[in-house]
Order: C-alpha cells, then sequence, then structure tokens
C-alpha cells in the first residue's frame, strides 16, 4: 500500500489524534494508522474511523477545555 498524496511508503503506527471543537479540544492518544514516511499523510481503516467518531460523540458534551484520553482504553 502507498501514499494517494505522494506515492510514499506507508507504515503502520500509532499516532496522537487531536480534534479541535469550538468548546473543547480531544486529544486521542495511540491511535492505530498509517502513516506516510515521505509525507506524514496519515490513512485511518474505516473501524478506526468510525471508533474515534464514537469517541468524539462522547466526549464533546464535556465543558472542560481539553479532555485527553487513550485509545485503546475507549476501544474495547
Ligand atoms: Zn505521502
Amino acid at each position: 500500500m502507498e501514499c494517494f498524496m505522494c506515492k510514499g511508503n506507508l507504515e503502520i503506527k500509532k499516532v496522537n489524534y487531536v480534534v479541535d471543537l469550538d468548546s473543547t479540544i480531544i486529544i486521542i492518544k495511540g491511535v492505530p494508522a498509517k502513516v506516510c514516511a515521505q509525507c506524514g499523510e496519515q490513512y485511518f481503516e474505516d473501524e478506526t474511523a468510525e471508533n474515534i467518531d464514537k469517541i468524539v460523540n462522547q466526549l464533546k458534551k464535556l465543558s472542560t477545555e481539553v479532555t485527553i484520553v487513550n485509545y485503546s482504553e475507549k476501544v474495547a
């Protein structure tokens, strides 16, 4: 598999996913992604993207300014 942007090689890595909402910033640590070794573009599996959506929906109701969670703790 190669990068859609630059055709570089993709490496499987754990990344920090940051969601910047109006009222809060959510940081999800340790999200599995394919990362381009050349340009740094990140790709997520469909299942991972769905899990991110669920986590964000769950957390955005909180009124804290910054929320940091571990992906592996939120996805059983
Ligand atoms: Zn690339």
